[in-house]
């Protein structure tokens, strides 16, 4: 059975997640359940831990086949993310798996750097540009319980999308997730 998204105002979405650490079945199960809602949900280029109310350090990223982001760096499953370094800030639009009703104009820094780890434990570094950076902001921020609504400057950035029948996208102009 595909996992159920979790969706706004659930308050699990809200949350601080834990670290990882270990890395376990339980771990690989959960890597799993984030690949399978990002095949099921068109267009889906991110999906966090949290939005399948697992509430640890864990994100799907995957660019591959966006026409903004030609040769994508990001490695998909990351463990424990951090952003070591960023750059630039420019303001695009986004929607969100959680937030199906609304996109969001939201301001991100244009330059990014990340280290976390993979399903076997090794160390990732990479960078990310535009709009991978922008996606991939966007899934750590549900790692700290922060989601588009928090991030915009007035209510005026925030715009209704029209409802679509099941499974709804993920994404409107901006990436999803
Ligand atoms: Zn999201």
């Amino acid at each position: 059975m595909a996992p159920e998204v979790v969706v706004y105002p659930d308050r699990r979405l809200k949350t601080p997640c834990a670290p990882i650490g270990e890395i376990g079945p339980d771990v690989l199960a959960l890597a799993a359940a984030l690949e399978e809602v990002a095949r099921i949900y068109p267009r889906t280029v991110g999906v966090a831990a949290p939005q399948v109310g697992a509430l640890v350090r864990m994100v799907f990223v995957d660019c591959s086949g966006h026409q903004q982001v030609p040769s994508p760096r990001s490695p998909r499953i990351l463990v424990d993310p951090i952003v070591t370094a960023s750059d630039g800030t420019e303001i695009g639009r986004e929607g969100c798996l959680s937030l199906p009703e609304i996109t969001a104009n939201v301001r991100r820094a244009t330059r990014i750097e990340v280290v976390a780890r993979d399903l076997a434990g090794r160390e990732l570094r990479f960078e990310a540009a535009g709009f991978e950076a922008r996606v991939v902001l966007h899934e750590l921020d549900h790692l700290d319980g922060v989601l588009i609504l928090d991030r915009v400057a007035s209510a005026s950035d925030i715009f209704p999308r029209k409802i679509r029948s099941q499974p709804p996208a993920a994404t409107g102009s901006g990436p999803g997730g």
